[in-house]
């Protein structure tokens, strides 16, 4: 190598999953694999939790890895469901006590849905549906899985369309996180508050109404984007000032494509990530 080459390019993953939530490997196993995949950071972003976190640093301080601790919260934006990446989480303990009570509300949700279950002539029990949920936050595809287990339906799409759909005897309304409070709990945490996978939708009408509420960035490469997704997703994000993030999607083994470092995320995504942060505490 002479004097002045190139240093090689490092890469950075900033989307992964854990089974804090519904990834297959541990917190731990996660930061190993990203060893592995020759990432130099990982951004662990479980959906609706941080219980991973602390786990995953201590692996990545054994192993010489920088971890970005984060979330994946489930939002709306005027009724439809969006996901939002909180990266950079300062206050981990502070944001997942807001998530606790955020939880709290859909086990007493999922408890509802039990009983109009019963009364609908098939009962299962709650366990059931803790279990399907593997500890995780609780939705309707777990309390689907033991409709299955009980033997009431034959598979979860039977388990929706008779029981659990809107209008359907088992279904309860949700309590919806609307994507401005997303924003301002990532705030408030200290993090940075990033669209995650807007693909087809992440067009100007949807995201320009965002940035007066503080949104920070857009995930400009996933595994679900198209070639044109991204080019409008970047080119989006510099007309509004944004930042630009992106990662696999990782959820573990047998998840096809979505293998750890495949995005190819540069590191100096992540440094410009830094440098908006740095501002705002200037
Ligand atoms: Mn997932
Ligand atoms: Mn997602
Ligand atoms: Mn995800």
């Amino acid at each position: 190598m002479t004097a002045d080459a190139a240093p090689a390019p490092r890469h950075v993953d900033l989307h992964a999953h854990s089974t804090a939530s519904d990834g297959t490997a541990t917190p731990t196993g996660a930061v190993e694999a990203a060893h592995r995949a020759g990432v130099v950071a990982l951004a662990l972003t479980d959906h609706d939790t941080l219980a991973g976190v602390a786990e995953a640093q201590t692996a990545a301080d054994r192993l010489g890895l920088r971890l970005v601790p984060g979330v994946e919260l489930s939002v709306h934006q005027e009724g439809v469901e969006v996901h939002l990446l909180g990266l950079h989480i300062r206050d981990v303990a502070g944001l997942q006590g807001e998530l606790e009570a955020i939880r709290y509300q859909r086990r007493v949700r999922a408890i509802a849905m039990v009983e109009r279950l019963a009364a609908a002539g098939a009962p299962i029990a709650f366990e059931a549906v803790l279990a399907a949920s593997g500890g995780g936050a609780i939705g309707r595809p777990h309390v689907a899985r033991a409709l299955v287990a009980a033997g009431h339906v034959k598979d979860q799409r039977e388990a929706f369309d008779r029981y659990l759909a809107f209008g359907r005897p088992g279904y309860v309304e949700k309590a919806r996180l609307e994507i401005a409070d997303g924003i301002a709990m990532i705030h408030r945490a200290g993090g940075l508050a990033v669209i995650a996978h807007p693909g087809a939708e992440g067009r100007r009408e949807r995201i320009e109404p965002l940035v007066p509420l503080g949104l920070d960035g857009l995930e400009v490469r996933h595994p679900s984007h198209t070639a044109e997704d991204v080019k409008r997703l970047d080119a989006l994000a510099r007309h509004f000032g944004l930042i630009v993030s992106g990662g696999s999607d990782w959820h573990g083994a047998m998840q096809g494509p979505r293998v750890l470092g495949a995005m190819r995320v540069p590191e100096t995504w992540l440094e410009a990530q830094d440098a908006r942060l740095a501002a705002r505490a200037a």
